[in-house]
């Protein structure tokens, strides 16, 4: 089944408008599928190209992957394009790349049954990653402040009333408020919150108002989704999404 996935060009195919032919595990029946398998628009065969700019890890052909490049994103999340055509492959190990930049042609190498990409995303432990919050354009690379979780526990610290040790344990999490958009939706942590998501990528957020409204809930949604859990954009009082956050 072809799905078409719109404003997604020049994202990891140059030309070609991308229709999703297999999804993402945790929306496939194919439930050990690692990434997402793209085709360009009308079947054709496009240019693979780097979805930011980073460093490339890998490049050479396993019986598996085909012909692969892996790219090492700025924020130490890893890219794989897999399946490229036999000696298309355009960077080597430790080339710099830019976004947008040709990594390769989209090809039927290794187990592929078809001309198609296989693009998958890891955080830095290989830990598989959705990419489609990347080929949307919700999520990105960027490098977040370093010290962005020590400063949310802070903050959110000081906003909830609690001793601001910068240390996220059982009495912070004591001290969490029941936030969403019909509950303390002006309240100080929102805008903590809202900081933090924008660290962690969520662009969803938008503006950081301090409101807990359409965004800040869309942006709550969608980090509760990718932690699996319950998604309905309302940070409870002391419950597993705060737990989350802080880490706890
Ligand atoms: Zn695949």
């Amino acid at each position: 089944m072809r799905k078409f996935i719109a404003d997604v060009k020049n994202k990891v195919l140059e030309k070609g408008e991308h229709y999703i032919t297999s999804d993402y595990k945790t929306r496939n029946t194919n439930r050990s599928h690692k990434g997402i398998d793209l085709i360009g628009q009308n079947k054709s065969i496009d240019n693979v190209t780097a979805i930011d700019k980073g460093e490339v890890i890998t490049s050479k052909k396993s019986n598996t992957a085909g012909n692969y490049v892996e790219v090492k994103q700025e924020n130490g999340f890893i890219t794989r394009y897999l399946h490229m055509k036999d000696n298309s492959l355009k960077v080597k190990k430790g080339d710099k790349v830019s976004k947008g930049e040709v990594l390769g042609r989209m090809g039927n190498t290794g187990n592929s049954t078809g001309a198609h990409l296989h693009f998958a995303v890891t955080d830095a432990k290989r830990n598989d990653q959705d990419p489609l919050p990347y080929l949307l354009g919700t999520k990105d690379f960027t490098k977040a402040n370093s010290n962005y979780y020590q400063d949310f526990i802070l903050k959110i610290q000081k906003v909830l009333g609690t001793k601001v040790d910068g240390i996220a344990g059982p009495n912070t999490l004591n001290k969490t408020i029941t936030i969403s958009s019909k509950v303390n939706n002006h309240h100080p942590a929102v805008l903590v919150i809202q900081e933090y998501l924008t660290n962690l990528g969520y662009k969803e957020v938008g503006k950081l108002d301090g409101i807990a409204g359409k965004n800040f809930t869309k942006a709550v949604k969608q980090y509760q989704k990718d932690n699996n859990l319950v998604v309905d954009g309302i940070i409870t009082k002391k419950a597993q999404t705060w737990k989350t956050l802080l880490n706890i």
